[in-house]
């Protein structure tokens, strides 16, 4: 049995105070979702533009967002987000609104025979498409990842340019930014019914009503369901659980900066946080969109799995949570304007690259919703769905 948190303990998110206090009720833009892509977005616009974030829980932050890993890895997810992760990176490393965002982590990606034909063509497809990533030799790996097991590693490839992003600060950061430039926050403001008559008439559970010119979907697990509101039925979207929880080792404490690893065989992933290790079972279940639970079995066969594979001999779990994950069809964000739908512009789908990719299709968001042509989101368009 391990204590199971919804919400990962020191985790991202912010609880707001003030949460009902008056705002202005027409905007420029509406977000719906005050997650890391709701924020980033918000944060972006409100440069030049009237926004209002509507978060339907107390805090920004509160779900996906602060139940992150916080891993930057270029060598993760499909080639085609890559170049939304470079775009803002610029920003992670000095962001306008305070110290830098991120500090170094090597991964290191492993996998033992039985994995082994199918992570070595993997490896090479990735390390063929990014200079960020190599193919190591087995006997680099006791100086890259001591806490790995020798028969556990065939073969291994590792990204030295991989960093954790201090995904508190980023969200702190854009809700700072955010007011700085005169934008608004509403929490405990459920998107329930929306028109459109010329701009968009939106409400709240609660009653409270707002007007908008363009409304952003940044709903996360929910997309599906806010865009249902909006009455854009066209993406399917897939929604997984993803549990991961925090251990101690007394075998192996953890080493400030030491590497993550990761099993290419989608076992689980592992990395020193604190005085423990943060590690997942990179559990995929198809859920559909609520407040999860951490998959307790899947938790327990990722401990036998790590001790397995390496020599923490981690005992119990110190606490555990879950988030959901987002998925399109093709496994890339929809990024861009509904065209079921007007002035109704997607940013969703962000699976489990969300927080690196964010800052960089925050950005190409914003300029989509200005009008400035933004071909970076070419590959990311809704209408690749109808
Ligand atoms: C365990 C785990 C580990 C992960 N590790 C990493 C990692 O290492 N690196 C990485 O880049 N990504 C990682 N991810 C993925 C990343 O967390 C997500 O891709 C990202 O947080 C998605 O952000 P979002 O803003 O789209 O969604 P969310 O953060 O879920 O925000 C959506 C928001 O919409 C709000 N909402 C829903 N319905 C409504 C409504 N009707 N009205 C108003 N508001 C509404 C919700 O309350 C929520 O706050 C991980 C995810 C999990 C679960």
């Amino acid at each position: 049995m391990v204590r199971g948190h919804r919400t990962r303990p020191g985790g991202a998110g912010l609880r707001l105070l003030a949460a009902t206090a008056a705002v202005t009720d027409r905007v420029d833009v509406a977000v719906v979702g005050g997650g890391i892509a709701g924020m980033a977005v918000a944060y972006e616009l409100a440069a030049d533009r009237k926004v209002l974030v509507l978060e339907a829980d107390s805090g920004v932050g509160l779900h996906a967002t602060g139940r992150s890993a916080g891993t930057l890895a270029l060598g993760y997810g499909p080639p085609r987000i890559r170049p939304a992760t470079r775009l803002g990176l610029p920003l992670l490393k000095e962001p306008p609104f305070g110290a830098p965002l991120v500090t170094p982590r090597p991964v290191l990606w492993f996998a033992d025979r039985a994995h082994a034909v199918d992570a070595w063509t993997r490896f090479q497809e990735v390390c063929a498409s990014t200079s960020d990533t190599r193919i190591v030799d087995r006997t680099e790996v006791p100086e890259i990842a001591p806490l790995l097991r020798a028969e556990a590693v065939a073969v291994a490839m590792l990204d030295e340019s991989a960093m954790d992003i201090d995904v508190h600060g980023l969200i702190s950061g854009y809700l700072k930014g955010l007011r700085t430039r005169g934008g608004q926050v509403q929490t405990g403001w459920r998107l329930v019914s929306a028109e459109h008559h010329g701009d968009w008439r939106l409400a709240a559970a609660d009653g409270r009503t707002v007007r908008a010119d363009v409304v952003v979907n940044a709903g996360g697990g929910w997309a599906a369901e806010i865009a249902a509101t909006l009455g854009d039925g066209s993406v399917p979207l897939r929604i997984q659980r993803r549990s991961a929880f925090l251990a101690r080792s007394h075998a192996c404490p953890p080493v400030p900066g030491g590497a993550m690893v990761a099993s290419a065989s989608g076992a689980f992933y592992v990395k020193p946080e604190g005085t423990g290790y943060l590690c997942s079972p990179i559990d995929r279940t198809v859920v559909p969109a609520h407040d999860p639970k951490p998959d307790e079995l899947a938790i327990a066969r990722a401990i036998e799995d790590i001790n397995a594979a390496t020599e923490l001999d981690l005992r119990s779990v110190t606490t555990a949570w879950a988030g959901l994950q987002c998925f399109s069809p093709d496994g890339l964000p929809v990024v861009g304007f509904s065209l079921a739908v007007p002035a109704m512009f997607w940013l969703a789908g962000l699976a489990g690259f969300g927080i690196q990719t964010a800052p960089g299709f925050g950005m190409l968001a914003a300029a989509s919703i200005r009008g400035e042509t933004s071909g970076g989101l070419s590959p990311f368009e809704p209408g690749r769905f109808n």
